[in-house]
């Protein structure tokens, strides 16, 4: 099998797994007992928080386990909300953010916000400049995802988190960094953002595990669940112990020589970009100097679902973009208002450390098969 969707998710490494195992076999303590196997769990649990903390470089008691992207998606977008209840419903966002952004935001709209959803370029770009036109002064949150999951473009976090101090100080920024964990280079503090979000999985973590980070601007954050005294009281539930295990495993053999991975990812987008763009009818869309892991193209003419599911069938994993609907076009390429022949053959190539230049050889070689046997039915 080739796999060529690593921002869809990606394998966990036999010593992530053994990290787990250990903890729901031995060490399977819940981290609240007050006896040893308990008390050592919860030492273990902090220890882990300590790994990721240092991975986003913030404190550890900034950072709250969840139960993965999504969740902490939802908690940082009504959090937001309701600290700034007094200062306005507005809501800054983009058209292509994560559903997990938007459909929270549209929670929102249901409550009596009004959301702004600012339209990227054809190239997939938002400036920081468009973002600050639409701040007013009833807004009570701007959400800005780092790195998009379609198209890899790097949204400019810091410039925005900069503006948003001068034009309206009390607003409160989240940033959805789930594709760029451990794949762009970012602290929290260079970010400026008061939430960021991340998620296990796409680092070579399981999944069901995420995490918020919560900067000191906010005060006093909405519980996201009521219950015990978990997560300082904030998100409550017996914390998911193997999976945070296996979380700040990921995080931590992934920063092994990171940015020989992250050099290694971006050679390989390189190279794939050199071999598609062989193809007659492929357009690259994804824009330069994107995040190294994520190339998005077009097979302009052919429908995506066939091109995927015709290389399925041998064994060459890769995606027609994360929300492709019945033939529809994702939220993401639909903003980007192309021509329906370009829109309707997109598919995503994502990358990973383990990626190699002969996975792309055999992919292009079938996307050429494709292009030369297959009729264009757009
Ligand atoms: N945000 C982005 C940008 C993502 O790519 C994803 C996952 O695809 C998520 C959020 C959701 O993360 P999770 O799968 O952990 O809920």
């Amino acid at each position: 099998m080739i796999y060529l969707d690593h921002a869809a998710t990606t394998p966990v490494p036999r010593a992530v797994a053994d990290a787990m195992y250990e903890v729901l076999t031995e060490q399977f303590g819940n981290p609240s007992s007050q006896y040893p196997l308990g008390l050592e769990m919860k030492r273990r649990v902090e220890s882990w928080r300590r790994t990721i903390a240092g991975a986003l470089g913030c404190d550890a008691r900034q950072l709250f386990f969840t139960s993965c992207g999504t969740e902490a998606d939802n908690w940082a977008v009504t959090a937001a909300c309701w600290q700034n209840r007094h200062v306005g419903r507005h809501i800054v966002t983009t058209a292509v953010e994560h559903s997990a952004v938007l459909e929270a935001c549209r929670w929102m709209e249901r409550q009596g916000y009004e959301v702004t959803y600012l339209a990227p370029a054809q190239d997939g770009s938002i400036t920081a400049e468009q973002v600050l036109d639409a701040v007013r002064p009833d807004t009570a949150l701007v959400s800005v995802m780092l790195v998009n999951n379609e198209l890899g473009n790097v949204y400019p976090i810091a410039d925005i988190a900069r503006g948003l101090a001068a034009k309206n100080p009390k607003a409160l920024l989240h940033t959805d960094a789930v594709q760029g964990f451990l794949k762009v280079p970012f602290t929290a503090r260079s970010l400026g953002a008061d939430f960021i979000t991340i998620s296990a999985h796409k680092i070579g973590g399981p999944k069901g595990i995420g995490a918020l980070y919560i900067g000191q601007r906010v005060k006093n954050p909405k519980p996201l669940l009521a219950g015990g005294e978990q997560e300082s009281g904030l998100r409550a539930g017996t914390e998911a112990t193997a999976q945070i295990a296996g979380f700040a495993k990921a995080a931590e053999l992934r920063l092994e020589n990171l940015e020989d991975k992250l050099r290694h990812m971006a050679r390989i987008r390189d190279y794939a970009v050199e071999r598609l763009t062989a193809i007659p009818d492929l357009k690259v869309l994804s824009a330069p100097g994107g995040a190294p892991h994520v190339l998005s193209v077009s097979l302009v003419g052919w429908p995506s679902q066939n091109i995927v599911n015709d290389l399925g069938q041998q064994g060459i994993c890769i995606s027609a973009g994360s929300a492709c609907h019945q033939g529809k076009p994702s939220h993401v390429i639909a903003a980007l208002k192309l021509p329906k022949k370009v829109s309707g053959g997109v598919i995503r190539l994502s990358f990973g450390p383990e990626t190699t230049a002969a996975d792309i050889d055999t992919c292009a070689e079938a996307l050429q098969r494709h292009h030369d046997t297959r009729m264009p039915m757009l």
